[in-house]
């Protein structure tokens, strides 16, 4: 333990805004990823802020990357380094659906039972919340008592209120059955739909800044929620309710005049009405400044400008189909001109680098397609130093993609070889990135899956790889929803309206 004392007082001395706190109800507000990760997501910030708005709650921090350096079953809190599992609700913020398996690690660590149906009534309540939840909790169903799926902003005060009226986990469940948003696996055969939380919860920002963040140094804060576009394969406009902006002054009130580096957070910041105003005032301060994202089409002169000057480096833009085609049937609204002058505006205002994101595998592809983003990519390349992220395209819940199969590991893999093969002869004007076929699989598996795809990551806890992971599946008797037996297969059913 003494090196994990070590990290956590080393990560602690970097640290502005941690809450040490005592009171009667203690609360552990988990990760199951690392310190960097966790302290970059504004959605486990939040919670960890919220809790300990609360006067009789304490919230402190656990993060599955020190289970490494703990004994089995005792993972420490970082704010007062008592056990983590020690507590009487243990909320965990999960994001990705490669995390599901990190999720069984996380709470073997903390010295819980995995399965909800094997944890005694005494044992703390565990209370799931994050991204996953709202675009699948079902592979989640047999680790939680409380699935929120939406916004948490407005689950947090009805979680604290109701547990203070009862401090006991069966009257708890009873008392917010049925509540909006609430998800009790054990009673409810149907999730519930989003809860989104109004404009005026918002905005949330960094409670704890961090020089180990992903983001070192960076105090968070989001500016939008909800995206208004209408790109099929996109979970934000689904996930995150209606588009909320927050007003430029409500916005630049919350940034403490302190601040030395701003990090802006939302789905399309670019679309964000207030983007250049905000930035402008932030310039003035004397503010680094970071975003998101932003969208080809809707970047100028004057925004890359406001970019460069706090201090961005990479200039990042997604294309995300690799023909006009595919990208008109994603309705991603984007087209070569404006990717090719989004290209112009970065290599005259001196930007380092030019990032395009595309992803490939998608319904009804081609290699004609393929030749075209080669072709494409080659252009770009003319104008600016390109780097190219390439990921296998994932089809999730409540998208019209739903029904569409994954593209097969062998597919992706082949077009992947040829992309690098062929973009080889354009290093260094061009570089290559790519997501891996198999997890890409695995990811979608996990996406689209049931309860009986946690049943497979539970048996996983060990050791996780493409073949432990389809001996699971095989386990538990898990089907593709598509039938698609043969996760390597090339051929493919599509059909999309
Ligand atoms: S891909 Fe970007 S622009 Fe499209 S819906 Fe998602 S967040 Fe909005």
């Amino acid at each position: 333990m003494r090196r994990l004392r070590q990290r956590v007082a080393e990560r602690l001395a970097a640290e502005e805004g941690a809450i040490f706190k005592d009171a009667p109800i203690r609360v552990t507000v988990a990760y199951p990823n690392s310190y960097a990760v966790a302290m970059a997501s504004l959605g486990f910030q939040t919670v960890y802020r919220l809790f300990n708005e609360e006067p009789d709650f304490a919230a402190e921090r656990a993060f599955l990357e020190d289970a490494e350096l703990a004994p089995a079953g005792r993972l420490p809190s970082y704010e007062s380094f008592r056990a983590a599992g020690d507590v009487e609700i243990f909320a965990v913020s999960i994001a990705f659906e490669l995390d599901l398996v990190n999720l069984v690690r996380l709470l073997r660590a903390a010295g819980l039972e995995p399965l909800r149906e094997e944890r005694g009534e005494r044992e703390p309540l565990v209370i799931l919340g994050g991204p996953l939840t709202s675009s699948n909790p079902w592979p989640l169903a047999p680790f939680a008592d409380v699935i929120l799926i939406g916004d948490g902003e407005e689950a947090i005060p009805l979680i604290a209120e109701a547990y203070r009226q009862t401090r006991d986990k069966r009257r708890f469940l009873e008392s917010v059955e049925g509540m909006p948003g609430f998800f009790l696996p054990d009673r409810d055969e149907r999730e519930p739909h989003w809860t989104s939380a109004p404009l005026e919860k918002l905005p949330v920002y960094s409670q704890i800044v961090s020089s180990l963040s992903e983001f070192p140094g960076a105090f968070l804060i989001e500016a939008e929620r909800g995206c208004p576009r209408p790109c099929t394969f996109c979970l934000a406009r689904v996930m995150y309710g209606p588009t909320r902006n927050v007003p430029a002054e409500a916005l630049l009130a919350a940034i403490p005049e302190a601040v030395q580096k701003v990090g802006l957070v939302g789905a399309s910041l670019s679309d964000y009405p207030y983007v250049k105003e905000v930035g402008h005032e932030l310039l003035r301060r004397g503010v680094k400044l970071s975003v998101s994202s932003i969208r080809a089409d809707r970047v100028d002169a004057e925004l890359a400008q406001i970019l460069k000057e706090g201090g961005l480096r990479t200039f990042t833009v997604a294309a995300d189909g690799p023909s006009q085609r595919l990208r008109d049937l994603l309705k991603k609204q984007i087209s070569e001109e404006q990717l090719l002058r989004a290209a112009e505006i970065a290599r005259s205002l001196g930007f380092r680098g030019f990032k395009l994101y595309q992803m490939i595998g998608l319904p009804t592809e081609t290699e004609g397609d393929i030749d075209e983003m080669l072709r494409f990519t080659a252009k770009l390349s003319q104008i600016t130093p390109v780097t190219l992220s390439v990921s296998p395209f994932v089809p999730k819940r409540h998208t019209p993609h739903f029904g569409d199969g994954f593209a097969g590991v062998k597919i992706i893999d082949q077009r992947l070889k040829r992309i690098r093969k062929e973009l080889r002869r354009l290093r260094p004007r061009v570089e290559v990135r790519s997501g891996s076929a198999k997890w890409a699989w695995i990811e979608a598996v996990i996406a689209r899956g049931g309860s009986e795809v946690g049943l497979a990551a539970l048996r996983l806890a060990e050791g996780e790889s493409y073949s432990a992971w389809k001996r699971a599946l095989a386990e538990v008797g898990w089907r593709d929803p598509l039938n698609q037996a043969d996760p390597q297969g090339t051929a493919l059913s599509f059909n999309i309206s």
